[in-house]
Formats: C-alpha cells, structure tokens, sequence
C-alpha cells in the first residue's frame, strides 16, 4: 500500500482534521501537532512526515509523487522515479522546471557507495554578449526587461544531462518514464490553487499566444482553480523525447520551434547551439560539518560550497551547537551567511570558464580564519571577501536570481538516492511557450555588469559558459557513512540558507523533519539579515536588531523536500509553503 501526505483541500480546519486522521492511520508521529507552526506567507499549512520502510519520494505536487511511485513499484530505481517525476512536474507546475530549462542532479550509488553530481545547466549562446541587460543607448536594464524576452533565454540542459543519468543509473526503460506525463497531459488534471495564483499574478505570460490558450480565459482571467487542464501539445513533445531522447531538442521540429520563438523575442540562440549542447558529470563537493558528512553540487553552482561553507564557519567558531530558534543561533548563522555570500558573489562562477578557488574557499584553516570575524555578541555587518588567489582580480557579481524552480528529493528501495533541483529560473521563466512547455530566463542569472572598476566579474556572460546557480541538491552522511539526509529547496540566491538552516535545524537542533522544514526562515545574503513574516519573527528581529542586524521581514517561500533516515525507516517531509507530497511504501 502507498502512503501519502498530500493535500488537496486548502480550507484549514477540513485539512486539519484529514491529517490528523491520515497520522494515525498511516502511523506517523503527528510532528506537526506539536511544531511550532510560524505564521507565514498565506497557504502556510503543516504537513506531517510521512514514515515508509521500503522507499519514499517527495517532491513539489502530488500527482509528480504518484508518478515517481508508480515508476518505484514498477521496479524503478530513484534515478527512475525522478525522471518520471520530472516530466510530471513540467506539466502540472509548469511556472517552476522543466524540459526548456536545467538542473542539478546528485546522485547516491547505495551498491558502489558513490556519489556523482550531474550538471544540465543551461549554457550562454554563442552569439550572445555580456552586454545582454543594455538597452540600446547602454543604461542598464531592468530585471524583467530582460527576463520576458529572448534575450534571457540559455540553451536548454535538462533532457541532455537526465539521459545521461539514466544510461549511467537507470533501470527502467527511458521511455516507460514518460507515460505517467504524457497521460495526465492527455487525460488532464485540476488546476491547482499555486498554479492559479501565479497565473494571474504574472504580467507578461498572457503575451504569449500559445501560454494564453492554455492557461487564460478569453477575459484574461486564469482558468479556475480545479479546472481540468490538458496539454497536448506538451504530450506530443514529451512523445519525441521519449523515441529520441535529448535529440527532440537538439535537432528536428522543436529545435527548430525553439530557435524561431526566441529569435522573434530578440534572443540569440541558435540551432548550433542546442545542436552542440553537453551536459557535464562533475565531481560532487563534499565536507564535514560535525560528525556529519555533506555532499553538495559543486560550481556553476555556489549551492555546494556555499552551504558548506556556512556550515564549516559555524563550527569553527567553536560556538555550541544549538536549536536554530534561539536568537544566538540565528545571529551565528546569519553572520556565517555573511561572510558565505560575500566569497560567493566574488569568486563563484563556471569554472570551466573562471578559476574557482574551491579548495581554498573550504579549507580548515581558511574557514578557521574567517570565523574569527564572528562575534557572538554583535553583527560585523557588510562582510569582505576573504584573499585568495583569483586568476585577475575580480569585482562582484550582482545577478539578483529570482525565486521559481523545484526540488525532487527520493530515496529507492536499495537505497540509492536522488537529490534533484530543476529550474526555468523566474516563475514561467522567459515566459516564451514552445510545444506545450516554457524556456528558461536562466541567462539573468549572470551578473548584469561584465565588469566593475576595470576589474572582471567572474559570473559574466561569456559565450557557452553556464550563469552561476545557487541550487543545493544535498546529501547528508552519518558517522558510519550511511545516508542520512537527501535534501533541496527552491528559492533563488536564498537557497543556500533554507538547505543550511535544515541541516542545523536537523543536525543540531534535533528537530523532526516536518519540523525543521517549516522553521521560521532567516538568513544573510550580506546586505540585510531577511527574517519570514510570521509572529515568531518580531522578538527575534528585537533580538537580531540589538545586535547591530538590520532586519527585513519577507515572505521566504521556500520549497524544502526532505527524507531522513530515522533508523531503518525513511521519513519524508514537505515544505509547508507550498503543494509538495510525500508518497512512501
Ligand atoms: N535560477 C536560480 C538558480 O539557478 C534558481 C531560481 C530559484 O530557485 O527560484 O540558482
């Protein structure tokens, strides 16, 4: 029998009462029950955990859950089931990921024990420049002067390297993974409130022909929440990469299409350039933090190094380790923040393109040096980067990474493991809909300035380079090297905090899952400490604040899909901010 956390109603008390019964049917402890439950952005609403001995899948909807399961029970491995998954997601939460976009994927090999880190970013046009974001008489443009347009749009990843995964880790038959997408795109499914709520927030979407027909009424009004949307165009296209693979986007029709629907937006992409696309096995990062084992994604994401980074200068400040809820731990963890993001925004880049001082930058005796700035008692406020060596000296990046994407998080009945994240980068990324999915903005991700005072900017737009992520699929490793966590959010540049913050919550706090996921956010990005709305919020902004912080409360919506190994049981849990599932057996 299945089990499964997923919610479809939204009113409050009827959802309440139907966990409360799903806990005890299913068994689980009702964490959610006694978590203290922060009053955050609307749609907050707590989930518990989900208890399974042979596998679980979390993921960002509960029909993307159900199709990695079907996949599992079929004999699937994660690798599989997140495939399967991945396909699902692209139809049902079209705003977030998909096959006009790319990820990051790491992967664990219970049988040979290893870990491989798989990278389907997207890459820069030949042709494009690194003065993208200038409008013709050279001022700087605005953010989504760029985003909506082709101008923004990288060459797509995501089938490339998901093929590459599966011919190295798959079992099932690539194209059995595609029919739990092509069905529900052909039989349809209910239109949920986030999808409906983003649709008619959005402001540049109904612009494009094909995504008005598909998502907007004829008054402009989004179809309503429940209605049954079917995407055939979407099942066709998924039809192609299922005979030919990544090929359906290199070449042939839809390359084609792609190519046409960026070139009328202004953009640079070329057939040559999907032709030509690789995607890149990498060696995954990975460090200790206590007596724990962390396994990151290594650059063109910072997600890897940053999050062991903010996790190393913690413990090097010798400071005890403790319940992330206590002002003294999010001042701690907020500083750390600090001094991650300023390394970030300096030396992270592509490194096939820069030269990332990545062993420097996770050094003992580096990060040891750098916690020294880290006074319990008081903020040290805008952080420097630390000295290392850079092949010229650079300035700073300044790409601003707004939150969109999805984290797939999966755990198969060997126990091999999956820790996904997958992105168009902004919510309905460059808002530019070919065969039935959106293309990416991901090329914003880049700094916006190539350069600054003379000095080069390591994440500018070159030719083929891949824009600097903050993505963290993560693996965590118990003492005994056993695999404890697999872990990931959403959220743009916040990411790393959210992915840090869990594991503190978890490694440290000893919080349970359900719990250490819907903690109130904070962090720092090296400007202002950024604080989740909630009631929670205002005596540990008092606190931060008399410390020397400059607060900002927001709305922090992220989406952390998490299993954790709780003796020889996997439990999985959702980010109560959004419509994730957990589905185990
Ligand atoms: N484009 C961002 C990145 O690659 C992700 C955006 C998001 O998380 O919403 O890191």
């Amino acid at each position: 029998m299945i089990f499964s956390n997923s919610l479809h109603q939204t009113g409050g008390l009827r959802a309440a009462r139907f966990l409360f019964k799903l806990a005890i049917m299913t068994g689980v402890t009702a964490a959610w029950a006694q978590a203290e439950q922060p009053e955050a952005s609307s749609g907050f609403l707590m989930r518990p955990a989900l208890s399974s001995s042979k596998f679980m899948a979390v993921t960002a909807n509960a029909h993307a859950s159900d199709a990695a399961a079907e996949i599992l029970q079929l004999g699937g491995n994660a690798v599989d089931a997140a495939i399967a998954a991945q396909w699902v997601l692209n139809l049902v939460e079209p705003q977030s990921s998909g096959i006009g976009g790319g990820g990051f994927l790491l992967h664990w090999d219970a049988i040979r024990r290893e870990v491989s880190a798989w990278d389907g970013r997207e890459t820069a046009p030949r042709n494009a420049t690194a003065d993208f974001a200038r409008r013709a008489d050279g001022s700087l443009a605005g953010f989504y002067e760029v985003v909506a347009t082709g101008k923004s749009v990288g060459v797509p990843g995501l089938v490339a390297m998901l093929e590459s995964v599966h011919r190295r880790h798959g079992k099932l038959r690539w194209e059995r993974l595609t029919r739990p997408a092509i069905r529900l795109a052909e039989n349809g499914f209910s239109l949920s409130p986030r999808l409906h709520r983003l649709l008619s927030e959005d402001r540049w979407l109904r612009q494009n022909v094909a995504a008005y027909a598909l998502y907007y009424q004829t008054n402009g009004e989004p179809r309503p929440v429940g209605d049954t949307l079917r995407n055939p165009e979407f099942a066709a296209s998924l039809r192609a990469v299922a005979v030919v693979g990544a090929e359906a986007l290199r070449t042939g029709d839809l390359a084609t299409r792609i190519v046409a629907a960026v070139g009328q937006r202004g953009g640079q992409l070329s057939a040559a350039d999907l032709r030509d696309y690789q995607p890149k096995q990498r060696k995954a990062v990975c460090g200790p933090y206590r007596r724990w084992r962390v396994c990151g994604m290594p650059p063109p994401s910072s997600g890897g190094v940053g999050v062991l980074q903010l996790l190393g200068l913690m413990e090097h400040t010798g400071l005890p380790s403790r319940d992330p809820a206590t002002a003294d731990a999010a001042h701690l963890f907020a500083e750390a923040g600090r001094l991650t993001y300023a390394d970030r925004a300096r030396y992270l880049a592509d490194p096939d393109f820069v030269f990332v001082p990545q062993g420097a930058l996770l050094d003992a005796k580096y990060l040891g040096q750098r916690a020294r700035a880290i006074d319990p008692r008081r903020s040290m406020g805008v952080a420097q980067p630390g000295d290392l060596p850079a092949r010229h000296t650079q300035a700073d990046d300044n790409a601003p990474e707004l939150p969109a994407t999805t984290h797939i998080s999966i755990v198969d009945w060997d126990g091999n493991a999956v820790a996904f994240t997958s992105s168009i980068e902004s919510a309905f990324g460059s808002r530019i809909q070919v065969g039935g999915f959106l293309l990416n903005n991901q090329l914003t991700d880049f700094s916006f300035v190539a350069e600054r005072d003379g000095k080069p900017v390591a994440n500018r737009l070159e030719p083929g380079k891949r824009p600097l992520s903050s993505m963290s699929p993560t693996l965590v490793f118990d003492g005994d090297g056993r695999l404890y966590a697999v872990l990931g959010s959403p959220g743009g540049s916040r990411i790393i905090n959210y992915v840090a913050r869990t594991l503190v919550a978890l490694l440290d706090g000893g919080y349970e899952p359900a719990k250490a996921v819907a903690q109130l956010h904070v962090g720092n990005r090296n400007g202002v400490t950024e604080i989740e709305r909630g009631s929670a919020a205002d005596a540990l902004a008092l606190e931060l604040e008399r410390r020397g912080h400059a607060v900002k409360r927001d709305d922090m919506t992220s989406g952390l899909h998490l299993v954790l190994r709780v003796g020889d049981r996997w439990l999985g849990a959702v980010d109560p901010r959004r419509e994730g599932s957990a589905r185990g057996e």
